[in-house]
């Protein structure tokens, strides 16, 4: 466990998640712990603990506190299992699944986010991470299959791949809906050849992007 949590992040859980009904006491515990600020962009590192997502430079955020726990708590993990992580950003997440899961497998598109995660994470003393630069809607097929898959970024559709490198009895969670509105944070779960497929709250996320849009945004302001 990453120690060297600061309080705000006692705070932040208390008030931005255990009084809207996170309960999983792993999640608490891991969101308590790891330090938020660590994974923000220097210009605002101040207000990173708020109740909102924080700019990360490259037209992407850190997702809001809430959502994060909320995912998180989702995904029901116990200790063992393989996650798959579309969206790295920050890292922040990552670090999240990494205290909760055996091992976590991230992807993100644009290659300057990925490495100044990969580098926090390193520091953090994070070891059973492994990361890809590349397009998540593929998946990681080498990897395959998945306990969990987390898709941090908005979709009209469920991408293909990712569900079939779902493990028989695993978890994807990932927003559907148009990518200039809201989203549904939505669960399915795969069970043999079928899949089950619950529709969850509200959500507003970046969209998933094609690896040429992907370029477009990496041209923009860096972090
Ligand atoms: N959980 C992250 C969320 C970052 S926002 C955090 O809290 O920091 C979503 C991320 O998904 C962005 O970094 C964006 O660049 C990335 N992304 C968008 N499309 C992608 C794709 N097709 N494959 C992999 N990553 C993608």
């Amino acid at each position: 466990m990453a120690g060297d949590g600061p309080r705000e992040a006692g705070r932040m859980v208390q008030r931005q998640l255990q009084s809207r009904g996170i309960t999983d006491r792993r999640v608490i515990a891991a969101m308590s712990q790891v330090p938020r600020h660590r994974f923000a962009a220097a210009a605002s590192r101040s207000g990173c603990y708020g109740d909102h997502p924080v700019a990360i430079g490259f037209r992407q955020t850190m997702s809001q506190p809430f959502m994060v726990g909320l995912m998180t708590e989702l995904l029901s993990l116990t200790g063992g299992e393989r996650v798959l992580e579309v969206g790295t950003g920050s890292g922040y997440q990552t670090a999240i699944l990494a205290e909760l899961a055996g091992h976590v497998w991230s992807i993100e598109i644009i290659p300057a986010l990925q490495d100044r995660a990969k580098r926090v994470l390193a520091d953090l003393g994070y070891a059973n991470i492994d990361f890809r630069t590349g397009d998540g809607a593929l998946g990681w097929r080498d990897e395959a299959p998945f306990d969990r898959i987390l898709v941090a970024a908005a979709s009209a559709a469920v991408p293909s791949p990712l569900v079939e490198q779902l493990a028989d009895g695993g978890v994807m969670l990932i927003p559907i809906g148009a990518e200039d509105g809201y989203q549904v944070m939505t669960t399915i779960r795969r069970c043999g050849g079928a899949t089950r497929t619950v529709r969850g709250v509200d959500c507003r996320f970046v969209p998933l992007r094609t690896p040429s849009a992907a370029a477009g945004a990496a041209g923009g302001e860096p972090g």
